[in-house]
């Protein structure tokens, strides 16, 4: 069955899942990141104060010495071993009157970016005064300063390489992360809804009831597994539905009485012969069958035993006429009429005679008829081959039959009439 609804284009679930886990990770590895990265930054602010005090505590012997000896050699030697690398922007050692003993100086780059700059500017300056001590108990004497400040290039050059290292590593364990929980969605839920969307697919619309439910083993406790006993419910319940509607469709088509097809069963059955003959170019007859002398029969013996006779000659008709495509209904009354697919002339009079005959095995005793000992009917018969353009010739086919009918009753009953 084709729905006339368009069909809408086809996405995966998978993928929406997995493009949406990735955006949460990338924005998380973001925040993930950015925090990283600040606590480098405090980390790197401690070591670089920590080198530098270390760095300082080093020379400071030696710039004491060469402040107190006034020798400019010496100084010049602290501030080069100062200056070695290029982590030092400028190094200047003086003596106690301010005057510079050695110095020395580099550009730093001036365009460094400003989280450098709000990063590592209050710790670029250092100033430490030189105290000399001669030893054996003689009192310590000031005798100059040194100071030093730090390239703010060369520590955003070593901030931004291990930024990025930290950056990109927790931008890594983030998606490692993501693809992790695609994996582990995709096998909790996902597929196992991807299961049950497959199972209603192939549900057949007719057979609901008959749905291949999914077993979804340790989800059947969870939501997804009651989601899957609600859809079986409710399929269920629509079986059973359909089932009540196809019993009352057939008892309304059944006639009450004798069982067989009723007139309603019979009116809808012969347009739709009438137009599989004309489709196939096929004959199609009719036979219209009344019992004689009923009315007497149901005067002499009751309307009981007239109600088993009808039930009685309805078997015994449709016992004869057993074909799928032949139907057999009580068309009112004590009258009954047969259509036969397929069947011309010859091949509906032989059924006819068929019929005819298994009235008369039944042996009902009819005392009451003028000419005959049993229970017989009167039969007439008409025939067709339904043309291209005759779309509503069975009502045609169907008075002929009746017109045959009333010729049988009219020349003694207990008979066939048949055309021409
Ligand atoms: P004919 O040979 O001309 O057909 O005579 P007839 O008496 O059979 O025809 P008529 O139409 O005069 O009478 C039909 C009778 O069939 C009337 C009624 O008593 C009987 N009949 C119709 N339906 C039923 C039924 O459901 N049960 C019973 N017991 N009798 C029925
Ligand atoms: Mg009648
Ligand atoms: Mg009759």
């Amino acid at each position: 069955m084709k729905s006339a609804l368009p069909v809408p284009r086809r996405r995966s679930l998978n993928g929406k899942q997995a493009i949406l886990t990735l955006l949460i990770a990338g924005l998380l590895s973001l925040v993930a990141g950015s925090i990283e990265l600040a606590r480098d930054a405090a980390t790197m602010r401690d070591e670089v104060k920590n080198q530098t005090d270390h760095l300082l505590a080093l020379i400071d012997g030696t710039a004491a010495e060469a402040a107190f000896q006034l020798n400019p050699d010496l100084a010049r030697q602290v501030a080069d071993s100062l200056f070695d690398g290029d982590r030092v922007a400028q190094v200047a050692l003086r003596d106690d009157f301010g005057r510079t003993m050695a110095s020395r100086e580099r550009d730093d780059d001036a365009s460094t970016n400003w989280l450098v700059t709000l990063l590592f500017d209050d710790i670029l300056h250092y100033r430490r005064t030189l105290v000399y001590e001669p030893g054996q108990g003689a009192p310590t004497t000031q005798v100059g300063e040194i100071e030093l400040t730090l390239a703010l290039d060369s520590l955003g050059r070593d901030f931004m390489s291990r930024g990025l290292l930290v950056f990109s590593l927790s931008v890594i364990k983030a998606l490692a992360i993501a693809a992790l929980m695609v994996v582990v969605f995709h096998a909790f839920i996902t597929r196992p809804l991807l299961r049950v969307h497959a199972a209603i697919v192939d549900t057949d619309p007719r057979r609901p009831g008959e749905w291949p439910k999914p077993r979804l083993g340790r989800h059947a406790d969870d939501e997804l597994g009651h989601l899957v006993v609600s859809l079986d419910r409710l399929l269920k319940a629509f079986q059973n539905g359909l089932d009540q509607r196809d019993q009352l469709h057939q008892i309304s088509t059944l006639d009450g009485l004798t069982g067989i097809a009723n007139r309603r069963r019979f009116d809808g059955f012969l347009p739709d012969a009438w137009q599989h003959s004309r489709r196939s170019r096929q004959p199609l007859s009719l036979i219209f069958i009344d019992i004689d002398n009923f009315k007497e029969f149901n005067d002499r013996y009751g309307h009981v035993l007239g109600d088993d006779t009808l039930r009685a000659v309805a078997s015994a008709l449709s016992n004869t006429v057993t074909r799928a495509t032949d139907l057999v209904a009580r068309y009112g009354g004590e009258e009954f009429v047969c259509v036969l697919a397929d069947t011309d002339m010859a091949g509906a009079r032989a059924v006819a005679d068929r019929l005819r005959e298994a009235i008369l095995e039944l042996a009902i005793p009819h005392a009451g008829s003028p000419h005959a000992e049993f229970v017989t009917a009167s039969f007439g018969v008409a025939s067709a081959y339904p043309a291209e353009e005759d779309e509503f010739g069975f009502d045609a086919l169907l008075e002929r039959a009746d017109a045959k009918l009333y010729r049988a009753k009219h020349h003694g009953r207990d008979r066939i009439v048949w055309e021409p």
